[in-house]
């Protein structure tokens, strides 16, 4: 018996068989450990955000709220996720750097509990659509510190960004609560840049952020009801990197938190997570449609490839670094050759691994994709070359729940409309 991947005992050939290839395998044992493993070990004072922008899937939205996320979201159809995912609005921020009218309209006619604003012209349309609705709007300030983050896989502040209002600026806008009477100024958010694996460098920028949340609120003259720490906590994916350990990174964070929390007991403390909470319950499962060589290198031409993993390709790196993969149907066979795997996309750049140490690949064998769960499709060309996104599937106390459809021509074509060149009727004509 050749040992096969499973996922709380459904095997992956079942999972194939069942749902189709290419697949996203999301565990939920391993959504519930990583957000207890943090939670359980975090100060109680900091609330847990699952920022929905790492996998927008309802249903992973509603279970990881289930264990006690709330939700971070960017879009209106984000905002409608986390809401009908039953997330209370209570426990629902807005955030991001061009929010339409109808997103900030849709924050304020929801009730949602922060508008986090990137700039001052957008405080100044919060305050009419608040004034419109004769309500006051709740507004965070997202903050561009000086400071710049060590270490971090993709920088957010601390440099020339579209993201937050500058820290020297804010700093000079002491007329905001007068300017803006229909903006409820309540709180401060920051957030640095994603990919951090440094225990010490995400304590370093929580207490910093901190700080500078208490100066910013005294120079405001603002209550401070919240503050929001960012996170950008990574998982490692390749090698040489190492993941985060939850119990020396909330030994660094507790006190800070307790400190602050001590000085100010009615402050929301919020710490925003996507990647990390998600990421490693995912799966990529591809079928591999041929194998050949070229020049003295093997290839495994996959059914799936970077338009639904876009990321495998490689993350702020010119080195292409491969995820980790295994021939999931044959995890006992040593790996003994390398192996590009790659999809079914007309262009090189459909590498979804390079020379990955591998067992012999054959025809109909599945390849997976570990730490897959963010990222994924979301972030991914899905409509290049017409192939759709594909099916996803939760398991979850040992069942299995698929939770998006794969795509069918018919999804992908009917939001086309056929201009016929030999009819003469011109619909659109401008006037
Ligand atoms: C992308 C983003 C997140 C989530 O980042 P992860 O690295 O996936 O945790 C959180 N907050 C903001 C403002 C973001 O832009």
């Amino acid at each position: 018996m050749t040992r096969e991947f499973q996922v709380q005992g459904v095997r992956v050939s079942e999972l194939a068989r069942r749902y189709g290839t290419p697949l996203f395998v999301y565990d939920g044992t391993v959504l519930r450990d990583r957000f207890h493993g943090l939670r359980d070990r975090l100060h109680p004072a900091m609330e847990i955000f699952y920022s929905l922008k790492a996998n927008p899937n309802i249903s992973i939205c509603a279970l990881l709220h289930s264990f006690g996320a709330r939700a971070e979201v960017s879009s209106l159809v984000e905002l409608t996720t986390a809401l009908r995912a039953g997330v209370p609005p209570q426990q629902v921020i807005f955030l991001g750097p061009g929010k339409s009218r109808q997103e900030l309209a849709a924050c304020l006619d929801t009730g949602i509990y922060a508008v986090v604003c990137e700039s001052i012209p957008e405080v100044a349309l919060v305050d009419e659509l608040a004034r419109e609705r004769g309500v006051k709007a709740p507004v965070a300030l997202r903050v561009n510190p000086r400071f710049a983050v060590k270490r971090s896989g993709l920088a957010m502040g601390g440099r020339p960004r579209q993201f937050g209002i500058d820290e020297e600026e804010l700093f000079g806008q002491t007329d905001l609560v007068k300017r803006f009477p229909d903006v409820d100024l309540m709180g401060v958010q920051v957030y640095m840049g994603t990919r951090i694996l440094h225990e010490t460098v995400i304590v370093e920028n929580t207490t910093r952020i901190l700080d500078l949340a208490e100066r910013l609120s005294d120079a405001l003259s603002i209550e401070l009801r919240m503050v929001d720490v960012g996170g950008g906590l990574g998982v490692s994916y390749f090698d040489g990197e190492s993941d985060l350990d939850a119990q020396v990174l909330t030994d660094g964070l507790n006190p800070v938190i307790e400190d602050f929390t001590a000085r100010h007991p009615g402050t929301r403390m919020i710490m925003e997570l996507g990647r990390y909470l998600t990421a490693e319950a995912g799966t990529y499962v591809m079928g591999v449609r041929y194998t050949k060589t070229s020049m003295g290198e093997r290839f495994a031409v996959a059914d799936g490839g970077t338009h639904h993993h876009m990321a495998a390709v490689g993350i702020g790196s010119f080195v292409k670094r491969n995820f980790p993969m295994a021939v999931l149907n044959r995890l006992d066979e040593p790996a003994t050759e390398e192996w590009n795997v790659t999809g079914p996309l007309c262009t090189p750049g459909d590498t979804i691994g390079k020379k990955v140490p591998l067992p012999p690949v054959r025809p109909g064998d599945l390849i997976g994709v570990h730490r897959s769960g963010a990222y994924g499709p979301t972030a991914s060309p899905g409509l290049f070359l017409g192939h759709g996104y594909p099916a996803e599937v939760l398991v979850h106390e040992g069942r299995c729940h698929l939770v998006r459809e794969r795509d069918r021509p018919d999804d992908l074509l009917q939001r086309q409309r056929l201009y016929d060149p030999t009819a003469h009727d011109a619909a659109d004509v401008p006037h």
